[in-house]
């Protein structure tokens, strides 16, 4: 096990994404302490950031909970290591001991090459919190990787397509696929084509329904990329009857703000609650979509407007879950019956605590269901979270570093079919599956949901 030194390690060329336009390097050392500044006076984040930036054992136990360490064994990726980049420069610049005794106390200037090594080090974190569970400290390094790439974000440095996306999304009526409204239609229209074909009854999608209990938000890349999906979510919805709509006017869940901006995650966060008030829908369900589940589970106190704080937030997982345990779905697990198993999005697992849910509905749709080892709380990540999988220069980082244990896992079950109700984790192990040569398939929950749905054909 490496050491944790008090040092900086220059950044690995390898894995190096482009950043859209960062600051000229005389300016960047001054911006961050303006910037950290901010985030603790504007006391968001206080209590743990102040808790996690003054307290570090050294002890190392969360190297041995980090598959990205585990795969390196690189000094730069241990967890404590990486967190100490800015737990040394908030005990320089803002603790009375740091001022006074310096390197004495873990404290250090900032300096040029540290900031390299914090761009490096935040974006080869993919913001898991396995590290978190084991730490006797409580230490929740993931949260300093994200206000560490707050702060980076603010001097310019963040993957270009997670930023490119996010500029599409908040034009006008705008996305991160840049999908017209009028597009957007008619992919809802083929949908419902597909529905009637495969269902053998009408399934209708609603489009902006007044005063529907559900307003229905998926990551609109699922309308390019994962169209049994959202058929097995309308499929659902159907089957209990549930009053829901999609509003065409903000229809994108996608919030990229949650990895680098929390600027850019409330606008989007506030976009998507007025369209729940526009279409005075109570509750928005979030689809298969781990960091936008997050986004609006965690932040809807913090950063939602106070006229959108009675508006309800859930994942999709939640709501078929109690349409279950209702008795308003039949279902027929003969449908699947190649053996499935698990995958826990991060964000939806450690981040939003829904571990049984998605197992009770797979349980009752699919006959041979296999647990990942370790599962639930233990679970790995699948190497593309944070915000790592929209960044295609992080391709071969992702396949060679943040995937292996996961890789590992997939095989260790024997599936068929990996199932994981996340569109970000989706991507990812699709990809793993293809460069790892794996013989299994990836679904998402509800595709296998919306197969073993059973609906009575008209007379
Ligand atoms: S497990 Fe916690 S206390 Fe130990 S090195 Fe890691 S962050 Fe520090
Ligand atoms: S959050 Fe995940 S990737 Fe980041 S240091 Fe912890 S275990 Fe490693």
């Amino acid at each position: 096990m490496s050491e944790i030194k008090d040092e900086t390690r220059g950044a690995d060329p390898k894995y190096a994404f482009r950043s859209e336009a960062p600051l000229p390097r005389e300016e960047r050392v001054a911006r961050l302490l303006k910037t950290l500044e901010g985030i603790l006076k504007a006391g968001i984040y206080d209590l743990p950031l102040e808790m996690y930036l003054n307290t570090c054992a050294k002890c190392n136990n969360c190297a041995e909970q980090c598959q990205v360490y585990q795969a390196t064994g690189d000094v730069r990726d241990l967890p404590a290591w990486r967190s100490n980049l800015l737990r040394r420069v908030y005990r320089k610049h803002f603790t009375p001991s740091g001022k006074l005794f310096g390197r004495l106390v873990g404290a250090k200037e900032v300096t040029e090459e540290d900031i390299d090594a914090m761009v490096d080090g935040f974006y080869r974190c993919t913001m898991c919190r396995r590290c978190a569970v084991n730490c006797p400290l409580a230490v929740d390094n993931a949260l300093i990787t994200r206000i560490g790439r707050v702060i980076l974000g603010d001097l310019g440095f963040a993957p270009k397509n997670m930023t490119g996306s996010v500029k599409t999304q908040l034009l006008d009526g705008g996305n991160t696929s840049a999908i017209p409204k009028a597009a957007f239609i008619d992919t809802l229209d083929f949908l419902e084509e597909e529905l009637q074909d495969e269902a053998g009854v009408p399934i209708p999608i609603p489009r902006d329904v007044e005063g529907a209990e559900f307003l229905f938000a998926a990551p609109v890349s699922d309308y390019i990329m994962e169209a049994d999906t959202l058929i097995g979510i309308a499929k659902t919805f159907h089957a209990a009857k549930a009053s829901w709509t999609i509003g065409t006017e903000n229809f994108d869940a996608i919030n990229y703000g949650l990895f680098y901006s929390d600027e850019k995650l409330e606008k989007i966060l506030n976009r998507l609650l007025a369209e729940a008030r526009r279409l005075k829908c109570k509750t928005l369900v979030i689809g298969e979509c781990g960091h936008a589940t997050k986004a609006g589970l965690l932040f809807q106190k913090v950063y939602g407007r106070s006229e959108y704080q009675d508006i309800k937030i859930k994942s999709i997982l939640e709501v078929s879950h109690r349409f279950l345990k209702e008795g308003r779905l039949r279902l027929d697990p003969a449908k699947n019956p190649d053996l499935v198993t698990y995958h826990d999005p991060c964000n939806l697992g450690r981040g939003a605590g829904l571990y049984e849910e998605p197992r009770e509905l797979l349980r009752a749709a699919v006959m041979n269901y296999i647990e990942m080892t370790p599962t639930r709380g233990m679970n790995y990540c699948c190497g593309g979270g944070g915000g790592l999988v929209i960044a295609e220069d992080l391709h071969t980082w992702r396949m060679e570093v943040g995937g292996l244990k996961k890789v590992e896992q997939l095989r260790a079950t024997k599936a068929k079919i990996v199932v994981a109700p996340c569109a970000n984790c989706k991507k990812q192990l699709r990809e793993l599956i293809q460069f790892h040569k794996l013989d299994m398939e990836l679904a998402g929950l509800h595709d296998v949901l919306g197969k073993a749905l059973v609906f009575e054909k008209n007379p």
